[in-house]
């Protein structure tokens, strides 16, 4: 049998800011990966999203919870529309399946949000776009990060 899973932390106002790829966003979002769970099939991140920012359409396959730090975000078409307009400090849990054609953010905006399992980014006719689960996520970050840490500026 395997060995219990390990336990982890991040200090995340040490972490960079690595942008979060356009293809999935618009407007200059931003990400840092803190934490993935390949037991849980779940990745846990931080998104700074300036004002005007988007997401590109997805559909939750697991679903997600979030906790808004800063800002506003409208969920789903945002309350006028049936969806949710989150104002930080706020809560939401996003349900399997979960399909946000749109989420935007009115104003500089950050967030927490843990994942349970994919994204699946479609296109407007349900075509796919990109699926994010935790082990593109984690090489993806990789990626971005490993630039920084062969100029040496390794963090301990
Ligand atoms: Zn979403």
């Amino acid at each position: 049998m395997k060995p219990r899973a390990a336990d982890d932390y991040a200090q995340v106002d040490e972490i960079a800011w690595q942008p979060f790829p356009e293809a999935l966003s618009a407007g200059g979002i931003r990400w840092k990966l803190l934490h993935v769970s390949p037991e849980m099939g779940a990745w846990t991140a931080m998104f700074d999203c300036p004002r005007g920012s988007s997401f590109a359409r997805h559909i939750h396959i697991g679903p997600g919870e979030y906790l808004l730090t800063k800002g506003k975000m409208e969920v789903r078409g945002g309350k006028d529309k049936g969806g949710a307009t989150a104002l930080a400090p706020g809560y939401g849990y996003e349900a399997c399946n979960a399909r946000h054609d749109k989420t935007y953010f009115p104003i500089a905006s950050e967030f927490y949000m843990t994942f349970l399992g994919p994204l699946h980014f479609i296109e407007e006719d349900g075509a796919t776009r990109a699926v994010v689960g935790w082990d593109q996520a984690r090489a993806l970050w990789e990626t971005q990060t490993a630039a920084a840490k062969k100029t040496g500026k390794k963090k301990k």
